[in-house]
């Protein structure tokens, strides 16, 4: 079968995104994971806490409608953009912070009044808090707290 369909343009727009791309120090995938996965995928504005993942309405699969923000900007002209970082540290999990779809978009203008302190103040209680919610960190410290020698042990 003879298929007429012309071949896809890639024009300037392309390349535009490649040369926007070569500054930018982005998160990987798998940075992104991590990042997630410490905020127990819940966004780390302190007054949301949204559930960021879930399953389908069919239940054939999951969406995220979370996102890894960068506290200090992926490129120079960006929210809270530091010179003084190495690409590395500046696209490493420290440097992000997970929010829902709304709060990644409200912490994202360069003019923002959400500092890189504010945001790091945020980031560790989510991950304090998703921690202690997997361990369980305050019943296991208080039933192991007061270990008592038995009675019988006590030399009469
Ligand atoms: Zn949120």
């Amino acid at each position: 079968m003879y298929s007429a369909r012309p071949p896809r343009l890639v024009g300037q727009k392309s390349s535009v995104r490649q040369v926007a791309k070569r500054n930018r120090d982005d998160l990987t995938e798998k940075t992104k994971l991590q990042i997630a996965k410490r905020a127990g995928w819940l966004c780390s504005f302190p007054t949301c806490r949204t559930p960021t993942i879930g399953a389908t309405s069919d239940g054939e699969g999951e969406i995220n409608i979370g996102t890894a923000a960068h506290i200090c900007a992926a490129a120079p002209g960006g929210p809270r953009y530091d010179e003084t970082m190495s690409p590395e540290e500046r696209s490493s999990a420290n440097n992000g912070i997970w929010m829902c779809r709304d709060h990644g978009k409200a912490i994202d203008p360069t003019d923002s009044e959400f500092t890189v302190e504010r945001l790091r103040e945020w980031k560790k209680p989510a991950e304090n808090e998703s921690m202690n919610g997997r361990m369980d960190l305050n019943n296991a410290s208080a039933s192991t707290g007061s270990t008592s020698i038995p009675s019988a042990a006590r030399p009469s």
